[in-house]
């Protein structure tokens, strides 16, 4: 048979975690680049930005000349100068306030632009993919993909360019007019640089490493709060509140710890830096005041000195700041593009369209495992037939691989091997929404969204009238307790259906997948027991589904009553079918597995086929 895809794409999508580090180092750098082509879009007010900072970085420039001068005039009491060079120094300042205002406002709608696009790209990246490689990830891992990720990613690119090219300027300026006022005074003051860098560099080397883990952490955190929230009866039900409270502090604890040593490395740089600062000015000041008292600078100009050294300085660390939140920045932008580009080995939209469907499935020699258990086959070579308008019962102890064929038949997961067959086609090969359309799912767990009920039963489909809504609900019995809700249709169901009873939700689950009246469906019988009112209720709706005909009905069955009438049983055992016929023919095979589960069965009161 055809050997399967493996999912790279989901491989990528984890390499952008777990990955080799150089090979991240070298990548990001690209990812980062991508990262800042996201505002191509946003050429105008780029343009506008950058025109701004080109002003107000030579207005900048040019106050430390005036300060000076202004002092020079003092000294000299050269009143008609000091007037004017007071004007031109306020002139300047307002001219560098309003510019620097206007940059900062369009680098920021620019940042929130951005955000805007990578959140919703990362949205419909995160969606598309497999089943499977939700499999292998948490909603809380992804929630802080989209979260956290997604704004350490976006934020920089509003500032990050600025304040790199502003700095930078400053910095160019600074260097340039320093040597035209005294490139000996220059000189000297510059040998201070050589350890600064070096302190930097060792710094930041440091601290990136450190918050890379804490990330990682955080994200450990989050996953773990997730989790608990999502089975937070579960958690209640066994007083297990303070297990989680201590999972949460543990990874917070971690977390905090790297923060912590983070701070200390930070404050010692910092303060190393300082004392450099301050060495350096104090030597300015002194040979600079020697300059002064040999005539050879004038008072004014040493001030000016001093203020565009400052200038350097702040640019300096104004280069390394953003240089560092560009690795967070780059670290992020990897593990976000990385999913963005992950393409799911599942493409949705390709393949044939299907406008309907006859309703003839057919599985042919089929092999699977799930990518997380590669070692664990799960279906071993099954061949099945289903004829349009039949109805095919899986029964067969758990585990036996049942839901599995069902999540094959939706394709969620491609067979390893063999292929399934509908109305003779590919599953492979047909456009998978518009066989969706025809094909209807009751899965074991209904899921439902926190709207109202008439919202789920609807939900996906653009166009529908009420009386169908309520037609299919009569159909599904659940007509009945859903106009006994005070609100009734228009009953908000809570976080995915908390605020109804499993049987409740079953049956609207049911009315859901029937008003798309579906030519193939796929009903897996829930496994937990319903009140016997309740069950009695789903199992009339369904026997009323099946006895109706002109459907072909594929389901995972345990209870005997909706078993026996089917046209085709197939028992399964370990992944592979072992026998298949109709009840009658299979009861007649003596000591077969179904006979046996079937007599084991009527020993008991209830009406089940036995699992395990
Ligand atoms: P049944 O429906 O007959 O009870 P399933 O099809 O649910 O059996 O499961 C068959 C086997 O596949 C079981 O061993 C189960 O542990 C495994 N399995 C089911 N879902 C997954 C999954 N998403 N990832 C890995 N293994 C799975």
């Amino acid at each position: 048979g055809p050997a399967t895809g493996q999912p790279s794409s989901q491989e990528g999508a984890l390499r952008g975690d777990k990955g080799v580090k150089e090979e991240a180092e070298v990548g990001q750098t690209s990812y980062l680049l991508r990262a800042l082509s996201l505002a191509r879009g946003e050429i105008l007010l780029l343009s506008c930005a950058f025109f701004c900072l080109a002003v107000s970085s030579f207005s900048s420039l040019i106050l430390p000349n005036y300060q000076g001068r202004i002092l020079d005039h003092v000294i000299q009491r050269a009143v008609g100068l000091f007037k004017r060079d007071v004007v031109l120094l306020i002139v300047f300042s307002l001219v560098t306030g309003l510019f620097e205002a206007v940059r900062n406002l369009c680098f920021a709608v620019v940042g929130k632009r951005v955000l805007k696009t990578l959140q919703d790209k990362l949205f419909t990246g995160i969606i598309i993919q497999d089943i499977a490689y939700f499999d292998g990830t948490t909603s809380g891992e992804l929630t802080s993909r989209l979260t956290n990720d997604v704004a350490s990613m976006a934020e920089p690119v509003n500032w990050m360019l600025s304040a790199l090219l502003r700095n930078f300027l400053a910095l160019g300026g600074g260097f340039l007019m320093c040597f035209i006022i005294s490139w000996k005074l220059s000189m000297l003051a510059f040998t201070t640089m050589a350890p600064i860098m070096q302190i930097t560099a060792v710094y930041s080397r440091w601290s990136r490493e450190l918050n890379r883990k804490r990330y990682a952490l955080l994200a450990e955190a989050n996953s773990a709060a997730a989790e608990a929230l999502g089975n937070i009866r579960t958690v209640h039900a066994f007083s297990t509140e303070d297990v989680e409270i201590e999972r949460f502090k543990s990874k917070t604890f971690a977390a905090m710890q790297k923060g912590v040593r983070d701070a200390f490395a930070y404050a010692g740089a910092v303060a190393i830096n300082d004392w450099l600062d301050l060495g350096a000015s104090v030597l300015i000041l002194w040979y600079g005041g020697v300059l002064v008292m040999n005539n050879r600078l004038s008072a004014g100009k040493l001030i000016t000195f001093q203020l565009y050294w400052n200038q350097i300085q702040g640019a300096y660390k104004g280069i390394m700041s953003v240089l560092m939140s560009l690795t967070r920045a780059a670290g992020a932008a990897q593990r976000v593009l990385s999913l963005v580009d992950a393409l799911p080995d599942i493409d949705p939209n390709a393949g044939t369209m299907v406008s309907s469907l006859e309703g003839e499935v057919k599985l042919e020699d089929v092999y699977f495992y799930y990518q997380m258990r590669p070692q664990n086959p799960v279906i071993c070579g099954i061949n099945l037939e289903v004829d349009k308008g039949q109805v095919c019962a899986l029964v067969g102890r758990s585990g036996g691989g049942k839901s599995t064929i069902v999540h094959l038949l939706m394709r969620f997961y491609d067979p390893t091997q063999g292929r399934i067959l509908l109305d003779g086609w590919n599953l492979r090969d047909l456009n998978l929404k518009s066989v969706h359309k025809h094909m209807g799912l009751v899965a074991q767990d209904t899921q439902m969204f926190a709207c109202s009920i008439e919202e789920n039963i609807t939900y996906g489909l653009p166009h529908y009238h009420p009386e169908d809504v309520e037609e299919a609900a009569r159909y599904a019995n659940a007509h009945d307790f859903i106009s006994r809700f005070p609100e009734g249709y228009a009953t908000r169901v809570g976080e995915r259906g908390v605020r109804l009873s499993g049987g409740q939700r079953q049956r609207i689950a049911i009315a859901r997948m029937l008003l798309r009246r579906p030519k193939v469906l796929l009903l897996d019988e829930a496994t937990s027991s319903l009140d016997t009112e309740s069950e009695a209720l789903v199992q009339q709706a369904l026997d009323r589904l099946i006895g109706e005909g002109g459907r072909t009905i594929i389901l995972v069955a345990h209870r005997l009553s909706t078993v026996r009438n089917a046209d085709n049983i197939a028992v399964l055992d370990k992944g592979s079918l072992v026998e298949q016929g109709t009840h009658e023919q299979l009861l007649e095979r003596k000591s077969g597995v179904y006979e046996r589960l079937v007599r084991r069965q009527l020993h008991k009161t209830s009406n089940r086929i036995v699992e395990d």
